[in-house]
């Protein structure tokens, strides 16, 4: 069955309520404002302004209230049509030099969404540490995820057989695979792209097993609720990491790649010596000579 979930604020809400009075509605659901029943579609509309078209019709009768399904907009993923169920999936760590490689999947359904800070979510590139830190548990306790986390002495080990585009993919499809296997997976799964689909496929052709209904897109997490989940988890693994790495050598560990990391980076080689390096970095970033330059 089809299902379309808006967010309408109360103006919206309040012209769907009279277009549709001559339907039988219901007010006595819990969490709900109010529901109408058709015969194509019912829409029900939540207290916190998501309003859920569900049934053969559903395209039709949400598209006299928000923009065309499937057109997304790039500001905010909640204010744009969603196809829930939906999964999405984002990564986190591939720019730092310091710190792991963290990727998320999750899954954004009709009834999470409802127990979720959908209004705070957004890219999470827009959303300082602090904020992160306080909404990834809220979203972790309703949404189904997948998170895995790869620390650095594994990550350089790896990078020797695999460049950081396969690694990447292969960790993607992992946490699909495990979502897959906790839950299930739904119709829609988007994974904010960052390559392109033929190569992603052939990086991980080897695998046990393979999901293949992505729908690539870059800029996902700024489109796509469940994304935009997907990298505030991803994120909150890596800043606690990142702060598990501070307190075990006693240093604050800059995020990164910038001089500012070679600066710390020679510091942390005069204090724990060059092999250290090995477990809290990703060695074969162009930092490491800087920070032996710089000794
Ligand atoms: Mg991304």
């Amino acid at each position: 069955m089809k299902t379309i979930t808006l967010k309408l604020n109360q103006a919206q809400i309040a012209s769907l309520r009279k277009a549709y009075s001559r339907f039988p509605m219901r007010t006595d659901i819990q969490h709900t404002q109010f529901q109408v029943r058709m015969d194509d579609c019912t829409i029900t509309v939540y207290n916190s302004g998501s309003v859920v078209f569900q049934g053969d019709g559903a395209s039709f009768h949400a598209e006299q209230f928000g923009a065309p399904v499937l057109k997304q907009t790039p500001e905010s993923p909640t204010q744009t049509p969603l196809n829930l169920p939906m999964a999405g999936s984002d990564e986190v760590g591939t720019g730092d030099y310091f710190g792991p490689i963290t990727v998320c999947a999750a899954i954004v359904d009709e009834r999470n969404i409802q127990l979720i800070p959908v209004d705070q979510i957004t890219d999470s590139k827009q959303i300082n540490d602090d904020l992160i830190r306080i909404l990834a548990p809220q979203i972790m306790k309703h949404v189904p995820y997948s998170l895995l986390v790869l620390n650095n002495e594994t990550y350089n080990k790896v990078h020797e057989v695999d460049n950081m585009n396969v690694i990447k993919a292969k960790l993607h499809n992992k946490a699909y695979v495990n979502l897959e296997k906790k839950v299930g997976l739904p119709e829609s799964i988007i994974i904010d792209q960052f390559m392109a689909e033929t190569p992603y496929y052939k990086a991980i052709a080897n695998e046990p097993r393979i999901i293949r209904t992505l729908h690539f897109e870059t800029k996902a997490e700024s489109k796509y609720i469940a994304v935009a989940c997907a990298a505030i988890i991803a994120r909150y693994a890596f800043l606690e990491s990142m702060d598990s790495l501070s307190k075990t050598y006693g240093m604050t560990f800059p995020k990164g790649a910038g001089s500012h990391v070679d600066r710390f980076g020679a510091r942390f080689v005069d204090e724990f010596g060059e092999d250290e390096l090995y477990k809290v970095a990703k060695v074969h970033f162009a930092n490491t000579q800087k920070i032996m330059n710089l000794r």
